[in-house]
């Protein structure tokens, strides 16, 4: 029997898992616009030969839909080393290096024992307890983190940076984006990642997981199953709707027909080629930002403390008169099957200077802005589904991590006749 026709538009996680659940029952051609499918997970091979990831490889192990997924394709999991981060100012040279190790206590000259630094440790626990009552008295919509940071004395000078670069980290936004981003965001993400939230878990292992071999290893394994139906550089220039078939038409004049679309490239992607978009696409897709952080993978430490003090994170910040920046450097020697001296940063939002015979691969990365505005309508998204044969997915779904990706394409696959969980 003839199978209906899918365009799958953006090969990222989302579009990735959605191709693969509905390859069997679908005719199926996934168009991705870049060179590479993975998206926002993406190794990268440094001129030296060693893989590394620089983008998503942290998951959540209890992630049910992400870990059936790896499950079933056969991608084995490590488990990270655990590490803390480091806070440096690039103005005065000092910082907060939470690392209890005798060799970091030692580099630090025992910096970190002083009585201002342990509480500012402390304070992060008890300010992150302390918002959570808020939390359970009121309601925060509304409400941003700034405010919500404003409440809560604990969180102020350094344990306030640690807070928000946190979340610098696990967003991808930048320090601004962060504060003025709403409260429940805060709850929410920390919650997702269900390290952070209590004081026991922060200390247990396994909540979260790498994949063995870099995220190539699942990226590569799921594109296997799409054999010949991946189409790479797309060049998509619009798609239209009539009330039976989708019409994707590309650059070069070509124009094929499909029986249903699915949109899990962003949202301001989707809405620009898709031809008379409805009030509620408009609506609902319309209101996403998205931010562009570029990534340099470098082996410049120049700007950085004493190696010793560089943590799995490292965030070098400037506060000059109240305009906080920071950059996120995630150290690649302490991804499981790096080697230990292989040792290159991968710097999110640099904002130092890194020099050019130093650098070895930079790349942009989008990510969703999540704001009080585009946050109170992810509840709306399903709705969006199922219409005009149209339908859509990606992170924004949920919280921007690679399991709202994933979950949002296996809803998908359900509403198309795929059940899967
Ligand atoms: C630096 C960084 C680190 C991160 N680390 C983690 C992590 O450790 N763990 C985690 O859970 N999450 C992490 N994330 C979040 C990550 O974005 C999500 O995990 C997930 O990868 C997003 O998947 P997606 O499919 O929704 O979107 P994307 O990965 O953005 O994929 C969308 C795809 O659509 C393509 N596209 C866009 N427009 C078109 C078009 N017109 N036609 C065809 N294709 C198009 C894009 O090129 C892209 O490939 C990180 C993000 C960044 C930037």
């Amino acid at each position: 029997m003839k199978r209906e026709k899918i365009a799958v538009i953006g090969g990222g996680a989302a579009g990735l898992t959605s191709a693969y659940l509905l390859r069997e029952k679908y005719d199926v051609t996934l168009y991705e616009k870049t060179d590479r499918v993975g998206g926002n997970a993406y190794t990268h091979q440094l001129k030296n030969g060693q893989h590394v990831d620089i983008a998503a490889c942290v998951f959540g192990s209890h992630c049910k839909g992400l870990m059936k997924l790896f499950s079933e394709l056969g991608v084995e999991l490590v488990t990270p080393e655990q590490t803390f981060v480091s806070l440096h100012n690039l103005d005065t040279k000092e910082g907060l290096y939470i690392d209890f190790s005798p060799k970091a206590l030692f580099a630090q000259k025992f910096q970190l024992l002083k009585p201002s630094k342990l509480k500012a440790v402390l304070n992060l626990i008890l300010g992150v307890q302390k918002a959570l009552e808020y939390k359970h008295q009121n309601n925060f919509k509304g409400c941003t983190i700034r405010e919500l940071c404003s409440c809560v004395p604990q969180l102020s000078g350094e344990t306030l940076y640690i807070a928000i670069f946190s979340m610098c980290l696990i967003t991808s936004m930048c320090y601004d984006d962060v504060m003025n981003a709403p409260a429940a965001l805060f709850f929410d993400k920390l919650s997702v990642w269900k390290d952070a939230l209590s004081f026991k878990k922060l200390f247990s292992k396994n909540q979260l997981v790498c994949i063995k071999g870099f995220t190539k290893a699942y990226v590569d394994k799921i594109s296997s199953h799409l054999d010949k139906k991946i189409v790479l550089n797309s060049n998509i220039k619009s798609v239209s709707r009539n009330t039976t078939h989708v019409v994707v038409s590309f650059d070069d004049g070509q124009e094929k027909l499909f029986d249903h679309v699915i949109f899990s490239c962003p949202p301001d992607s989707a809405l620009s080629i898709l031809v008379d978009p409805t009030s509620e696409e408009k609506r609902l897709l319309g209101v996403w930002r998205y931010q562009e952080g570029p990534v340099v993978v470098h082996n410049d430490f120049s700007s950085f403390p004493n190696p010793k003090l560089c943590q799995g994170f490292t965030f070098l910040y400037t506060d000059r008169n109240g305009k906080v920046e920071t950059s996120v450097n995630g150290r690649c020697w302490s991804q499981p099957g790096v080697p230990n001296d292989i040792k290159y940063f991968g710097s999110q939002h640099p904002n130092f200077p890194i020099r050019k015979e130093r650098t070895d691969f930079k790349i942009i990365f989008r990510t969703p802005i999540f704001d009080l505005n585009s946050y109170e309508i992810i509840p709306e998204l399903p709705l969006l589904n199922g219409h005009q044969n149209t339908y859509f997915c990606g992170s924004y779904f949920g919280t921007g991590q690679h399991e709202d990706a994933v979950d949002s394409a296996i809803e998908v696959a359900r509403l198309l006749g795929v059940e899967w969980r």
